[in-house]
């Protein structure tokens, strides 16, 4: 039995990706750590008694982080396993005026602090929604300026996307030495989407280990599951964000399995899913998944040296 380096929140937590942040740990390739988080607001939000005019809005969306990994270089792949996702025992919804789909519609703030129990978060006495655990926030120093914590986008950052979950194998591109890796946000359960402003905000722990890829490029962050691999793109518009995501996956398919870029939409066409992540950050995420199918098919391995 030996003792995993743990990262508290408590003295290490920052509001943006950046390269200028000093790390708060060094670890090397291939090592294994455990990540203690605080949910969106902070923790800030205790109960449905809370004035959410009285909470701190400038301490939204921390991370905890960020970490800096031996080896790391830029042009490089960080390889992030996501080996467990452990939940607070109450998570809260929030949503309101100028938020999400319903922004126009609603007025003031409301939220709800929704009991976790048994493997669902209890909305009410009629409603138990399943778990499903993710981390909203996760990635790694982005190229240029420092990126909020709200933002998605190359460097990964407010991807909110259902597939950040356990068992879920995470590639970033890699923009500075070390790579400064941080995450936080985590969710008991969200929707694709996110449409309401925010998913069943939750802190938590996450156990992962941090590995470097050599000889392999992208330029945005992708996620390999037994399902498949999905790219994922953060835009202005769902609709850039929708080609971004299926380009990189056709050129993606069409190198690794020697394809003309007709060949690859034709394929992605037929059994591609284009599916929507967020729509409620500053860029909105969507995704493109080659299925497992069509990588067995072709023998792609991704990302293996
Ligand atoms: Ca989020
Ligand atoms: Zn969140």
């Amino acid at each position: 039995m030996f003792l995993m380096k743990q990262l508290t929140c408590e003295t290490n937590i920052i509001y943006s990706f950046s390269k200028d942040h000093a790390p708060a740990m060094t670890v090397d390739a291939g090592e294994t750590v455990v990540i203690e988080t605080y949910d969106c607001f902070e923790n800030q939000i205790e109960s449905n008694d809370t004035e959410l005019g009285s909470i701190n809005w400038n301490q939204i969306n921390p991370a905890t982080g960020p970490i800096y990994v031996n080896g790391a270089q830029k042009g490089d792949l960080l390889k992030v396993t996501i080996k467990k996702i452990e939940i607070g025992h109450q998570g809260v919804l929030a949503t309101g005026e100028g938020l999400g789909m319903l922004g126009d519609e609603l007025s003031g703030m409301t939220h709800r602090v929704l009991p976790i129990e048994d493997g669902y978060a209890i909305f009410d006495d009629r409603l138990k929604i399943p778990l499903t655990p993710m981390i909203g926030v996760i990635g790694v120093a982005p190229e240029g300026e420092a990126v909020s914590c709200g933002t998605p986008n190359h460097h990964g950052g407010n991807l909110d996307t259902k597939l950040m979950k356990e068992g879920a194998t995470v590639y970033f591109p890699i923009f500075t030495e070390g790579a400064l890796f941080a995450l936080g946000d985590f969710h008991a359960a969200m929707g694709d989407g996110e449409v309401g402003g925010s998913g069943v905000e939750v802190p938590g722990k996450a156990t992962v280990t941090l590995d470097v890829v050599k000889g392999h490029s992208i330029d945005h962050p992708v996620i390999v599951n037994e399902n498949g691999i999905a790219f994922h793109v953060s835009e202005k518009t769902l609709d850039e964000a929708v080609q971004g995501a299926t380009k990189r996956a056709a050129h993606f398919l069409a190198s690794e399995a020697n394809l003309s870029p007709a060949e690859a939409v034709m394929i992605l066409s037929a059994a591609g899913e284009a599916e929507i992540s967020q729509v409620v950050d500053p860029l909105l995420t969507a995704r493109m998944i080659i299925p497992q199918f069509i990588l067995d098919a072709y023998g792609i391995q991704p990302f293996q040296s």
